[in-house]
């Protein structure tokens, strides 16, 4: 029987709808064989819930809201490059929360809660009990070098790929604000000979470069993947003169070693170690390390961050200074690993150890930046949805002996 013409149509349609589903499903199917039963973000979040609210309380849920929002960059000026984009993004909204402190003396007090943490009290260890009393709370001196861009409180504004100079530099680097602290924090001065044992990708070690002051800086990371990232970074950000030049050394050994290698060498060391990295492991499944497969190294974590600051604490010279910091808001990943490495380094390698207090400094960004307010060990910034920077975490050690 011959068909119609509209009914031939009506059939080619209902075929090509048939195909058209019968694709889709396939990617369905496929999507579902690859998806990980338990995806590593969803594992994440289930830990932070657990551990988070107990650690945070009443403010977990707000933390938790920031966490899993868009997060806010600044812009780390490049000195280097010859084109000045301070104007153009000072006209766009943005300010240098470094310089421009004057404002922040109330900041985050009236209309915020009290960041209370649940921290154990101390009673082991006499150094950290009297950091306040033997510190004076006097201003602390900044580099005048380092500056860092950010659209005010509130304003969720991107910024847009920073542009290359006539040698190819590019004017500033994005990165979360709150991670140039760490750098403040070192307090370089003038030929310090300094080492930034976990480098890689080297946001902060761009900054520390930003100072000028530093004599000669050792660059080092475990993993040859990140540290050819690195290199990729600094050849963006940095003149070749300098890149070849002989006070800078880019290596990949194994951190934890360090001590053994070069022990009480450097005035500045930097311990920016691997952690839980809580925003990547809430929004990313790659590279996640609550994969169940990365469970073991999870757990070794503090054990490895123990080793890294122990290593950095040998290598700084006696008089010299460590920052340890880390991009986790769990206590045993900061003050934890702070408060034995104190103890190990005192037992096992006769280093007496002092905490330098960092409130003078945070004090002058309460503007941009939410802190936690009593933690006895360090400092931390901790997401707000109209901040949405760190978390980051930061204690100084002075080596006495
Ligand atoms: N400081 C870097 C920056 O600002 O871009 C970020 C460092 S990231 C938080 C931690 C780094 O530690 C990773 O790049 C990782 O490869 C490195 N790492 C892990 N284990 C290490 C070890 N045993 N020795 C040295 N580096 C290590």
């Amino acid at each position: 029987m011959a068909l119609s013409l509209d009914t031939r149509i009506l059939m080619r349609k209902m075929r090509d709808l048939r195909s058209l589903t019968f694709r889709r499903h396939r990617v369905k199917a496929k999507w579902a064989a690859s998806r990980p039963k338990y995806p590593p973000t969803n594992l994440a979040l289930r830990h932070f819930d657990v551990t988070y609210s107990s650690q945070l309380g009443q403010l977990w849920p707000s933390v938790r809201a920031a966490l899993l929002s868009e997060r806010k960059y600044g812009a780390l000026l490049n000195n280097f490059c010859q084109n000045d984009f301070m104007d153009n993004l000072a006209s766009q909204g943005c300010r240098d929360f470094v310089t421009d402190t004057d404002r922040n003396e109330h900041a985050w007090t009236e209309e915020d809660p009290k960041v209370e943490f649940s921290e154990k009290s101390d009673s082991t260890c006499p150094e950290k009990r009297d950091i306040s009393d033997q510190q004076q709370l006097s201003q602390p001196r900044l580099s005048p070098n380092i500056k860092c861009l950010v659209f005010p409180r509130g304003n969720i504004t991107r910024f847009k790929p920073a542009r290359p100079d006539t040698s190819g530099l590019l004017g500033y680097y994005l990165m979360d604000a709150a991670s140039v602290l760490p750098c403040l924090a070192l307090d370089v001065h003038e030929g310090h000979n300094l080492l930034d044992l976990c480098a890689a990708p080297g946001g902060k070690a761009l900054a520390l470069l930003q100072t000028h002051a530093i004599g000669f800086l050792c660059l080092n990371d475990s993993s040859v993947s990140r540290t050819s990232r690195l290199k990729k970074v600094f050849h963006s950000y940095v003149p070749k003169q300098l890149l070849t030049h002989e006070k800078l050394r880019v290596t990949s050994f194994d951190g934890t070693k360090w001590g053994e290698i070069e022990p009480n060498t450097f005035d500045r060391v930097l311990v920016d170690v691997p952690c839980t990295t809580d925003r990547h492991s809430l929004m990313e499944d790659d590279n996640n390390i609550f994969n169940k497969i990365r469970t073991g190294e999870r757990r070794r974590l503090p054990q490895l961050q123990l080793q890294l600051l122990l290593a950095g604490v040998v290598a700084a010279c006696p008089g010299g200074e460590i920052v340890y910091s880390t991009c986790t808001l769990s206590h045993i990943q900061n003050g934890g690993v702070v408060e034995q490495a104190i103890d190990l380094a005192r037992e096992s390698h006769g280093i007496q150890l002092q905490v330098v207090d960092l409130r003078p400094l945070t004090r002058m960004f309460r503007t941009t930046f939410h802190f936690a307010s009593d933690l006895h060990l360090g400092e931390l910034v901790i997401p707000h949805l109209a901040a949405n920077f760190g978390p980051i975490y930061m204690c100084k050690l002075k080596r006495l002996t």
